[in-house]
């Protein structure tokens, strides 16, 4: 990729935002494409934000992703937001427009495309491990890919009622049954899908599973287990899951497919998948 005088601008703002992954992915695909962009980390301090998307307007850039911990506090500094991004209460993807900067949530595509290539999901029963922000864009997901009954499980019983509570006020809001992680045993045998969106079995706590080996021996063979972790890869979940002959769905997927939309919004042109997933990949057996 030569950067020339021409060469148009892309980024992340977020702080930190040093360990981002999107600048591996993102540049590789501008590569394969020959498109004179290239895309960096901006690191953003919460204090600056507004100053900030007023200068990379007068710079130009061309679009730009947002990570912690600027994906709500954007919100009232943006023309426009999209449903998704409402439904999400967060946005993690930015486009300049005449009005000024819109903003997306490509979460969902990113939870739902891996998913839709596994079989059809319509009329089916899922369960939410986590009531976070990713607990946000797979409950988003479920509904767009027509799962009919969202069970949520959560630790802590006020902040579970809050996040039910707070899609009452959308135009299709999912009716979700709520459940405390001690009561999870009596619905396991019911659910087609599970999906965890806690950090439990990430790096730091990477001999740690949401369900334990007796919880997952409920679960009916063709269920999902869908971890949203990317790192490391096979979660202690998943390996369970797998020791059961249970079908897994890692968060890489998830990573790449929104990260894909995002290019797509940017370019307006089809993007290279393939090469944003190898050099995901190659990133992470790096680190
Ligand atoms: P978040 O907003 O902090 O939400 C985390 C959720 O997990 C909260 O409901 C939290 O409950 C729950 N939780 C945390 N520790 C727990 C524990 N020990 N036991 C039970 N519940 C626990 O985080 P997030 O942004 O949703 O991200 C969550 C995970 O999804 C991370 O692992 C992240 O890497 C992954 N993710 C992946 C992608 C992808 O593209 N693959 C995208 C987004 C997120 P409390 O409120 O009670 O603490």
């Amino acid at each position: 990729m030569t950067i020339s005088g021409t060469t148009q601008l892309l980024g992340v703002i977020g702080d930190p935002v040093r360990y981002s992954l999107s600048p591996v992915m993102h540049n590789a695909a501008l590569a394969e494409l020959g498109a004179d962009y290239v895309y960096v980390a901006l690191p953003v301090a919460s204090s600056e934000l507004a100053i900030a998307l007023a200068g990379l307007a007068a710079i130009g850039l061309q679009g730009f992703n947002v990570t912690i911990p600027h994906k709500q506090r954007i919100i009232p500094l943006l023309a426009d937001l999209s449903a998704d991004a409402q439904a999400i209460g967060a946005v993690n993807t930015v486009w300049p427009t005449a009005r000024g900067w819109v903003g997306t949530n490509t979460d969902i595509i990113g939870f739902t495309v891996p998913l839709q290539l596994i079989r059809d999901w319509s009329g089916s029963t899922a369960l939410i491990l986590g009531h976070g922000g990713a607990a946000r864009a797979a409950v988003a997901g479920c509904v767009q890919l027509g799962l009919t009954t969202i069970a949520i499980a959560g630790r802590n019983p006020e902040k579970l009622q809050a996040f039910s509570s707070s899609w009452a006020l959308f135009p299709r809001p999912p009716a979700l049954t709520l459940y405390s992680w001690s009561d999870l045993m009596d619905i396991l045998p019911g659910v087609d899908l599970i999906v965890n969106t806690t950090p439990l079995g990430m790096a730091d706590s990477s001999d740690q599973s949401p369900l334990t080996p007796s919880a997952l021996d409920r679960v009916r063979s063709h269920a999902l287990i869908y971890d949203l972790i990317y790192t490391p890869r096979p979660t202690r979940l998943l390996s369970l899951a797998a020791e059961r002959q249970l079908a897994t769905l890692d968060g890489l997927e998830m990573l790449v497919q929104q990260g894909a939309a995002a290019l797509k919004i940017w370019l307006q042109r089809p993007v290279p998948v393939a090469t944003m997933r190898q050099a995901l990949l190659k990133q992470l057996a790096e680190h």
